[in-house]
């Protein structure tokens, strides 16, 4: 469904925001977020029920978001200011597009050039993953370029923040899917399974959900949060551990998550089939769609 979107812009200092026109021009070409990715995001899920919107896993995005600033030593954002910005543009879009259920909305403070500056705008869902959350996707092994554990050691790599540089991220995911896969998988120098370019990874053994532990330089995802924490409550067993490719390849099931894909199952991985588990597939939608806005700013149609 192609989607007429939306944009706010925040006066960071003020602790305000207004909706503007997307098709104008906003930012300066010497903002530092253009050419040096100077600056931090987040892309939120919003479904949409009677008109009424709700933005899953607001709390640990936006968590995320001030753990972004803090690594960047960029101001901490407060998230009232935020939260009232990302309504109103979701308020606009379900305007905008009667009968939209699910649409992302991803905000951006970036360093600015003499002061900060933030936005908030909608995107569409990739057109792939409605498909992929149903029949699977395949992905290749990437080597990540580092070992695991790197960022304990050189912090300014920023392993754990979510930040505008993400040009390496997009060459991984071109590069998977000019050899054929959907997407890649990052690998650590010494073997250890880390990421997706845009995803985290989570296999399940048996009664037992498994991620690979942050710290081991990746994205601490909130998908994989509100999955874990939804799976303990229906008796899976949730642990953060080190992963190889071959944990992987007997696993009983395997997934990429993220906030717009919610849980896509591995098909394949570097042409090897991996099983498949729909049930648990289709649980995880549920439980992540299904999750209530915790947000403070209140859900309105
Ligand atoms: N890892 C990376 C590198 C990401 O960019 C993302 C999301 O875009 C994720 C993991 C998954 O995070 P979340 O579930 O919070 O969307």
């Amino acid at each position: 469904m192609t989607l007429t979107h939306s944009l706010a812009l925040i006066d960071v200092s003020a602790g305000t925001h207004e909706l503007a026109d997307l098709a104008a021009a906003h930012l300066p070409v010497d903002d530092l977020s253009t050419h040096r990715g100077d600056g931090i995001f987040e892309t939120v899920l919003v479904t949409v029920t009677g008109g009424t919107h709700s933005v899953k896993a607001r709390r640990l995005h936006f968590d995320r978001f001030r753990g972004s600033a803090r690594a960047l030593e960029l101001p901490v954002p407060v998230a009232e200011v935020w939260d009232a910005a990302v309504d109103d543009v979701a308020r606009a879009v379900i305007a905008g597009n009667p009968g939209v259920t699910e649409f992302s909305v991803r905000y951006t403070l970036s360093r600015g050039l003499d002061a900060p500056r933030g936005w908030v705008m909608s995107i569409s869902l990739p057109e792939a993953y409605p498909a992929q959350r149903r029949e699977g996707a395949d992905f290749i092994s990437l080597d990540r370029g580092f070992e695991a554990y790197a960022g304990q050691s050189a912090p300014w790599l920023l392993l754990g923040a979510k930040t505008l540089s993400y040009a390496a991220n997009m060459a991984a995911t071109r590069w998977a899917q000019e050899h054929g896969a959907d997407d890649g998988l990052f690998i650590s120098r010494d073997g250890l399974v880390l990421e997706g370019p845009t995803s985290n990874v989570i296999i399940r053994r048996g009664h037992e959900l498994l991620t690979p532990d942050p710290k081991a330089g990746l994205l601490h995802g909130t998908t994989q949060q509100t999955i874990f924490a939804a799976a303990a409550e229906h008796g899976y067993l949730c642990s953060y551990a080190d992963l190889t490719r071959d944990d992987l390849l007997t696993a009983d099931g395997a997934w990429m998550v993220s906030s717009a894909r919610v849980a896509v199952p591995f098909r394949s991985l570097d042409g090897e089939a991996v099983t498949m588990d729909p049930e648990l597939t289709g649980q995880m939608y549920d439980w992540v769609t299904g999750a209530a806005d915790d947000g403070t700013a209140g859900d309105t149609a």
